[in-house]
């Protein structure tokens, strides 16, 4: 079992030496225990916050042991009476090839119904990501149809649901991302009505302007994942009692400061923002489940994945998504 363990914590920027790969025997299962063959690894942005010490929200990932983290697959062993060889199941495996789960924890394994939905979007659009975007959107921002929201990263994971959520409520939606083939796609493949190239501008004030006819009604919704320059420009367009879901702050996550520039909107403005971590509201995660995959079942969300082969392409795959080098969900396919 080829794996992947957090060898030391990064001092400042993360690197590559930051990981090391290893090669271990799976344990013989005990009673209550399966064993997992990972088909798909899930590679997210808020495992760079744990391979820190700090205190947060989260424990930190310890050092020397397998990065934690989501996967899907398929059930190769079982001593547990309700999971047979063959099911296909998503759980915590990590960065390894097999994981030995004991299946009767509370959620640490679930079955997937693979038959209209790929299995590696419930990494995705119909996993944690798109339940990030149901929670910000609907329960945070809370849009009336013909309202406007916005979005950063918004090829990405979270992105990318946010827009299908948000059309299917009668939004506009404008999405804000990293050069002209992520908002191409975020235009025509996603559905959004707008999609703003934020490299091509120098600072807020000249990508407010962009914003603005973009958004032509100013903004009632928006949904943060950068921080920085997208928020300040995002904040000179915001609408009175806009509500602005706080998600993700990328932009700072490997330590530098992201100042905010107009604070005294807020107050002009009686903004609400409000920051959310997902896993601390699993009471929507089924209303969200249901609608994500019916969205992704049907069609109307395509999400787009870029996909690392083999568990060494893990680590490089990991620092080039905090680069913004994906181009939407990423993930690692091992079989
Ligand atoms: P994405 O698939 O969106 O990938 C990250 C994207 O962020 C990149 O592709 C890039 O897109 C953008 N990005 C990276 N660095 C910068 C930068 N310096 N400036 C601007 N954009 C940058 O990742 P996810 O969809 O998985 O996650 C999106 C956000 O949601 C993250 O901030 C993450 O931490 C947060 N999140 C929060 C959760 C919560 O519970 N609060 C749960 C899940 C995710 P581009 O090229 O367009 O810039």
């Amino acid at each position: 079992n080829k794996q992947i363990l957090l060898d030391n914590r990064p001092q400042g920027e993360a690197s590559a030496s930051n990981f090391k790969l290893v090669t271990t025997e799976t344990p013989p299962l005990n009673e209550g225990e399966v064993l997992v063959r990972h088909h798909y690894l899930s590679l997210d942005p808020y495992m760079r916050g744990r391979m820190n010490d700090a205190k947060s929200y989260a424990v930190p990932q310890p050092v020397g042991q397998v990065m934690q983290g989501g996967s899907v697959g398929e059930v190769v062993e079982s001593r547990h009476p309700k999971y047979a060889v063959g099911d296909k199941v998503q759980g915590m495996g990590g960065w390894q090839e097999y994981s030995v789960v004991k299946a009767d924890t509370p959620g640490a394994l679930r079955k997937l119904d693979t038959t209209h939905v790929p299995i590696s979007h419930y990494l995705g659009a119909v996993g944690m990501p798109g339940v990030t975007a149901f929670y910000g959107l609907v329960k945070i921002i809370e849009p009336k149809a013909g309202q406007t929201v916005t979005v950063s990263a918004a090829s990405g994971a979270v992105g990318s649901a946010f827009g299908a959520l948000a059309k299917a409520r009668g939004c506009r939606a404008v999405g804000i991302a990293g050069g002209p083939d992520k908002c191409k796609y975020v235009v025509e493949e996603l559905g959004f009505d707008a999609c703003i190239d934020y490299k091509v501008h120098k600072d807020a004030a000249s990508l407010s302007k962009a914003l603005r006819d973009a958004c032509p009604d100013g903004i009632d919704g928006h949904f943060e994942n950068v921080g920085g320059m997208v928020l300040d420009a995002v904040l000179l367009r915001m609408n009175a009692f806009g509500r602005i879901a706080l998600c993700g702050m990328i932009a700072g996550y490997d330590g530098q400061p992201i100042p905010l520039s107009y604070p005294q909107l807020i107050l002009t403005n009686r903004l609400r923002i409000q920051g959310f971590i997902v896993s601390e509201h699993m009471e929507v995660w089924p209303e969200a489940l249901t609608e994500l995959g019916t969205l992704v079942g049907t069609g109307k969300l395509r999400p787009r994945e870029s996909v690392a082969e083999g568990l060494e392409a893990a680590p490089e795959a990991f620092l080039g998504m905090l680069k913004g080098r994906n181009f939407g969900k990423q993930v690692v396919k091992l079989v």
